[in-house]
C-alpha cells in the first residue's frame, strides 16, 4: 500500500532549517500503515531534506558548515549564466540531497531518540517549499 501526502513550509532569504518530524509522523498515523518506510522528498533544486538533532547549537554548526562548503559570496558560474545569485544554494542542495527515507514500525517513525527530520531551504529569497511524503508498507 502507498499513501501520498504533501505539505508546504515557508522559508526566508537566509538558510532555514525546519523540523518536519511531527508532520511526517502525523502522515504515518493517518496512512494506516504500520510497517514500511516513509520517503520525504522536496522537489526544489535549492532545498534539501536530512536528519539532525534539532537543537540550536547543532543547527548553527550546520549552517556554518554549509557556508564553508559553498559560501554565498563566492562567484558561481550559475549566477553568471542566470543572474539569480543563488548558485551557492543549488550547490548546497546537491551536496545534502533532496530526500530521506525513514523506516516505520508499529505505526511510528523509527528515528533515533535525538534525531529529527529536517527541511533545509537555502535560497536567497523567501519561498514556499513543497514537501512530498509517501508512506509505503503494510497496514
Ligand atoms: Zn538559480
Amino acid at each position: 500500500m502507498v499513501k501520498s501526502f504533501e505539505l508546504t513550509k515557508s522559508g526566508t532569504r537566509e538558510t532555514d532549517v525546519i523540523d518536519l518530524t511531527d508532520d511526517v509522523q502525523s502522515f504515518v498515523e493517518s496512512s494506516g500503515i504500520r510497517d514500511g518506510v516513509a520517503v520525504v522528498f522536496t522537489p526544489g533544486s535549492t532545498a534539501a531534506v536530512s536528519t539532525i538533532e534539532f537543537e540550536g547549537g547543532v543547527i548553527r554548526d550546520l549552517k556554518r558548515a554549509v557556508e564553508r562548503l559553498a559560501p554565498e559570496d563566492e562567484p558561481y558560474d550559475h549566477d553568471a549564466a542566470w543572474g539569480d545569485g543563488n548558485g551557492y544554494a543549488h550547490v548546497r542542495s546537491a551536496l545534502l540531497g533532496p530526500s530521506c527515507t525513514v523506516p516505520v514500525g508499529d505505526g511510528k517513525l523509527l528515528l533515533g531518540t535525538w534525531q529529527q527530520i529536517i527541511l533545509l531551504d537555502f535560497d536567497n529569497r523567501p519561498r514556499k517549499r513543497k514537501v512530498l511524503v509517501q508512506v509505503i508498507g503494510e497496514p
